[in-house]
């Protein structure tokens, strides 16, 4: 095997399609020399040492000594510097790169090569004792923190200690032997810590950093982010071992962080944050407030210091040419980190730019139209899942609000909760089912559990580019960061915001889009999807084979349906329609009546009503097919449960508050889920079927009429394990639609089929589909039953199983494709083999979960159906499952 890839001098032994072997940052490293670009020699090693460390006890492949070697050789040849050498010491940062960016996660170490022999050679080379002496104590601090587990705060406190002798305010007081004492002193504080020196031999740091970043996959919060975003364990880190160039040697020297369009809208702009005289880190820690690259930027944000444009404009201006390089060259958006040395630029990483989902759209899209990508490669490019951002509300621009404050829009979205100062606390909370502001002077990976259960974040630290930002895009919550008038007291658990006082549990809105932080809760608004959106959605419907429709009930959600671009209803469950106060009376008498009479009596009262919806929802569908599924529910959910409720219904159905009350336990089931429910309703009380069927008939008539389009209506029984029950219900059906049909003298097409939600019925699908006209899964009993687990009570264990690997997602919400699955794809089989033009469908949760959407379309179902607002992200993942 070959453990160590090289680069530098416009070469290069890796390239960018290499990931899974160097890593994204060491692959990137690995391309950007390759085609040309400034980058300081260095070297990779790969993710298989890291999957030989952990397979071997903590042991490195034998041959990775020598190749190591070899590698620093090849840094030092190409840097002119020796690593460990007196006179020119060759330095090196030593930092981790997963397949995966996980920002944050892993730890970096610089300066390395650092020790009481090199500094002299440092400084000489330098020419800047000060400038030596500072990178020194700099590397001990992060070497103790990263690799020896000794923590930063020991090393402030001597800092603080040594600047109040002195009488220093700021770090830039400190003189050149200021820092060679502090030296002395941490390395004091190191002994006293470990009972042993800080290491002196380079080769012994470097393998100590190389050690500690493959320690790191295995720390909890690496463990934490992989779980939270579906990153296997067995990927492994590689290990990028680089020259150091440095951005803090005066002020013709600089370090920042670009993305090659701005990553909060997509607009075409640079768009980035540097710092004159910093090093590494300095910009991504929010420790000193950034400097913008370009005018726009900097008078975007109000800034009165100087922007890059200004300052360096030949550092610009080579900054900007090579900007657009890798956008051609990669054909995306990418996020680069730089430093300038003594005026001369080093690219250090560049990677596809996460961004927001209006940005990853707007970037699609205008790719697509720069002629950079394919309309296919644009609607590949936006994740469907990300589409969920762009529907969801944003603040009423009429609402009056408060605000407190305006700090950076870091991220969008609007979100209204209550204020927390932990993550623990948000996690806290959010479990009791509060929303959630978390609000910290700065965010930092520990805090990411609870800034993924938070409805947004607000820091008082830290730039665009801050932890709290980037995180908080990735995950697609609403952040504000930077707002610097928010004095955060953590003790007290509460904040003042210029006077006003916000304490713990306080409700606030965050503006991530604006950057405002306003008092109480604002109304929202749903998004307007014009634009962009609409293109995106066009070109994916050019592409896609699956039709999807829409879950829905109720005019407002099949007009909402409609909007989205829904090509139907496949599932309007008929129970939802009889909770409305007028018309429960009548439920109730129909199911406490004592027999089919009484029943009947009930149900004429419900028959207008029925009727009504129906013609509202064919005439609102304009023609398209209307799944309409009988009544579903176990019958004591319609059951009154107050005393109150129990003497109207008595009144109402002329019995005695007794007879309900009996009639209430009686009808009540240990398991109403798998109890009187379904078509079981409809073989012990036909009439109730034949009232819906009736209703169903009489409206399409209607809905026919007024229209002018002819409405077929899709008529579905549910819960059906055995073709008899469906035999027996069709008679049902066909007995009502003769009637109507007889009466109108209107004769319609209507189809009858079934719901596949029992293990029983997917297994017998080849004699069900002699009767069913069409199949429609309803995979979330499908999914409880062939589990075996409930969809009410499993939330709690289940996110244990997904913890311990027995199920990989959530199998209510994304299909447990190798179980329940394969009982759809054997029905889909057996059905279509009995009735070739079988219709077959899905109209469980999962209808609305991209990757079930690409199982539905390899199994070649011919629609899916979800909730109206997932119907665009349905459209996008049958697209991309298509392509
Ligand atoms: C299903 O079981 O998947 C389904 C769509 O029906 P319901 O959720 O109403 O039980
Ligand atoms: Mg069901």
């Amino acid at each position: 095997s070959k453990w160590v890839y090289t680069f530098g001098d416009g070469r290069a032994e890796g390239r960018a399609e290499m990931k899974n072997l160097l890593g994204g940052k060491g692959a990137n490293l690995a391309e950007m020399s390759a085609i040309g670009l400034p980058v300081p020699a260095g070297f990779t090693i790969t993710t298989e040492v890291c999957t030989h460390y952990y397979a071997n006890g903590r042991q490195y492949p034998a041959e990775l000594t020598a190749a190591v070697e070899a590698g620093i050789a090849h840094i030092e040849q190409i840097m002119g510097a020796g690593f460990g050498n007196a006179t020119n010491p060759l330095l090196v940062s030593v930092r981790s790169g997963a397949r995966a960016s996980m920002p944050g996660m892993m730890d970096t170490v610089l300066n390395l090569g650092l020790n009481d022999v090199t500094v002299a050679g440092l400084i000489a080379s330098s020419g800047d004792a000060r400038f030596g002496w500072d990178s020194y104590r700099r590397f001990i601090q992060m070497y103790s923190d990263v690799v020896l587990g000794i923590d930063h705060h020991h090393f402030e406190e001597l800092l603080e200690d040594l600047k109040s002798d002195r009488g220093y305010d700021l770090d830039t007081e400190l003189q050149a032997d200021d820092w060679k004492e502090l030296v002395s002193a941490y390395k004091g504080k190191v002994q006293e810590k470990l009972g042993r020196p800080f290491p002196d031999d380079p080769r012994e740091q470097l393998w100590g950093a190389v050690g500690a970043v493959f320690s790191s996959w295995m720390n909890q919060r690496a463990i934490t982010y992989r779980r939270l975003h579906d990153i296997p364990e067995s990927w492994g880190t590689a290990v990028n071992v680089q020259a150091m160039v440095f951005g803090n040697m005066g002020d013709d020297c600089a370090t920042g962080v670009a993305f090659t369009r701005d990553p909060s809208t997509g607009e075409n702009v640079f768009y980035g944050e540097y710092l004159i005289n910093a090093q590494g880190e300095d910009v991504v820690a929010g420790i000193r407030t950034p400097q913008h690259l370009t005018v726009v930027g900097k008078d975007r944000n109000h800034s009165t210091l100087p922007a890059m444009e200004e300052a360096m404009p030949e550092m610009f201006a080579e900054l900007d040419r090579i900007r657009h390089v890798l956008e051609k060259h990669y054909r995306d958006m990418q996020d680069m980190e730089f430093t300038i040395q003594r005026n001369k630029l080093w690219m250090l990483q560049t990677r596809n730019g996460k961004r927001t989902s209006a940005a990853a759209l707007k970037i699609a899209i205008d790719f697509a139209h720069e002629g950079l990508i394919s309309h296919q490669e644009a609607v590949l490019r936006v994740d469907p899942a990300q589409l969920d951002q762009l529907l969801h509300p944003m603040l009423d621009p009429n609402a009056p609000r408060t605000i407190l404050t305006t700090g950076l829009p870091a991220s969008p979205g609007a979100a209204s909760g209550r204020v927390v100062f932990t993550a623990e606390d948000a996690e806290d909370w959010a479990r009791r089912g509060e929303k959630v502001i978390l609000v910290r002077i700065e965010t930092s990976p520990e805090d990411i559990g609870g800034m993924h259960v938070a409805e947004g974040i607000l820091t008082s630290r830290g730039g665009m580019t801050s932890h709290a930002a980037v995180v908080a895009r990735g995950m697609g919550r609403p952040c504000v960061a930077g707002a610097g008038s928010v004095r955060i007291n953590y003790a007290e658990k509460v904040m003042t915001i210029l006077g006003r006082e916000i304490k713990e549990g306080d409700t606030v809105t965050l503006d991530g889009s604006s950057g405002q932080v306003i008092a109480g809760e604002v109304p929202t608004i749903q998004p307007e999807l014009t634009g962009d959106f609409g293109t995106l959605m066009e070109w994916a419907d050019a592409v896609r084979r699956l039709k999807v429709r829409a879950n829905a009930e109720t005019p407002t959600d099949a007009r909402t349906a409609r909007s989205f671009g829904a090509e139907g209803i496949g599932l309007c469950r008929t129970e939802h329609m009889f909770f409305d106060p007028k018309r429960i009376i009548h439920v109730r008498q129909m199911i406490l009546a004592q027999d089919e009479a009484g029943r009947r009596q009930a149900l004429d009262k419900l028959l207008p009503y029925q009727r009504e919806d129906f013609v509202e929802l064919f005439t609102i569908m304009q023609g398209l097919p209307v799944t309409i599924r009988l009544l579903d529910p176990p019958l004591h959910e319609f059951l009154p449960h107050t005393e109150e409720d129990m003497r109207e219904v008595a009144e109402a159905a002329g019995v005695d508050v007794k007879a309900v009350r009996s009639a209430a336990i009686a009808l009540s089931e240990s398991n109403p889920m798998l109890g009187h429910r379904g078509c079981r309703l409809g073989v012990t009380y036909p009439e109730i079927y034949e009232m819906q069927a009736i209703a169903i008939f009489e409206a399409a008539v209607q809905a026919s009429k007024a229209t002018g389009q002819t409405v077929v209506p899709e008529i579905m029984i549910p819960l059906v394990a055995t073709r008899r029950e469906l035999d027996l219900m069709k008679v049902v059906v066909d007995a009502a639609a003769s009637k109507v049909f007889g009466a109108t003298g209107v004769t319609l097409d209507y189809a009858v089929g079934t719901m596949i939600e029992l293990p029983r019925a997917a297994l017998r699908a080849g004699e069900i589909a002699e009767s069913a006209e069409f199949f429609s899964f309803g995979t979330n009993d499908l999914t409880q039953t062939t589990l075996g687990i409930s969809r009410d009570d499993s939330a709690h264990f289940l996110e244990t199983y997904q913890r311990k690997g027995i199920y990989e997602k959530d199998p209510f919400a994304s299909l447990d494709q190798e179980g329940v699955g394969e009982l759809v794809q054997i029905a889909a089989e057996r059905g279509r083999k009995t009735r070739a033009g079988l219709k077959l469908g899905i109209c469980g949760e999962h209808g609305g979960d991209p990757a079930s959407i690409h199982f539905c379309e390899q199994t070649g179902l011919d629609y899916v159906s979800c909730s109206p607002f997932r119907v665009p992200i349905a459209r996008l993942a049958a697209a991309q499952a298509a392509l």
